[in-house]
């Protein structure tokens, strides 16, 4: 056998071998955890009965909250958001859903929709039956936009007690509070600030809080997912958060405000 043939047989029998052995780049696109993959993780945490202040910490993944809206600002926020390949959860107040109507579909289109109450109430102050009008008047709300009920809650003014906490789990929903407030909720919030307050208590895991009604928020947003982006990370739903880097059971967040229990 001739030398050259020699080298064209070796390379034949190890070629295959060499590529499959070479995994080539790193997939340009992140695992994006599917519908099921999302509602079983929300099942998973339920059935813990904790509510989520923030992500295990072991990924790559930080998730991005927006509450009290819909608003004037809500659909550049979305744009922002698409452009970048961002995802985020909207924690809506029912009763401004019907001055935006296309506000739920495009976000649930884009993350997820979760509840925020019907009218943006101290809960704590109010009877039972109440609280649950409140909340489930949002989740038909949602329901008659985008086809489905939330499963996700986030109480106004971070207020709860065993009497609410009672009622929210026994709608199936899920208690999400934050680890990291944007402190966007300041009138005349300062961008730089915002980025800051972000920029501080970023790391995998975190549950960013933002409010898509104010005009510096939507001016804040190109910063923040920058920020979030020089920290290797990337911002997904708390649902894609839940399946990609949950909490331990009982984990409390190094930054939050709140504990990581009820
Ligand atoms: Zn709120």
């Amino acid at each position: 056998m001739t030398r050259p043939l020699i080298v064209v047989l070796a390379l034949a029998v190890l070629a295959p071998g060499a590529l499959a052995a070479y995994r080539g780049p790193e997939p340009l696109r992140p695992p994006v955890p599917t519908s099921a993959e999302k509602r079983s993780a929300i099942a998973r945490m339920l059935a813990r009965g904790e509510s989520v202040s923030c992500g295990g910490g072991r990924g790559d993944a930080v998730a991005l909250t927006f509450d009290d809206g819909p608003g004037p600002y809500t659909a550049r926020i979305l744009d922002v958001l698409r452009r970048q390949g961002a995802h985020a959860t909207f924690f809506v107040v029912g009763n401004r859903l019907q001055y935006w109507p296309e506000a739920a579909r495009e976000e649930a289109r884009l993350g997820d929709v979760g509840n925020h109450t019907w009218s943006h109430p101290a809960l704590t102050r109010l009877p039972h039956w109440v609280v649950w009008l409140e909340l489930m008047r949002t989740q038909y709300a949602v329901d008659e936009d985008v086809g489905w009920k939330p499963r996700l809650f986030r109480t106004p003014y971070a207020m709860y007690s065993p009497a609410t906490n009672s009622i929210v789990r026994r709608l199936g929903l899920l208690q999400v509070f934050w680890d990291v407030d944007a402190r966007d909720d300041v009138r005349h919030a300062k961008v730089a600030n915002i980025v800051r307050n972000v920029a501080e208590g970023l790391r995998p895991g975190a549950i960013i809080l933002m409010h898509d009604i104010h005009p510096w928020t939507l001016a804040a947003l190109p910063g923040v997912l920058a920020v979030i982006r020089a920290h290797g990370l990337r911002a997904v739903s708390v649902g894609e958060l839940l399946a990609l880097d949950p909490p331990a059971p009982g984990q409390r967040c190094p930054y939050g405000p709140l504990p990581a229990g009820r």
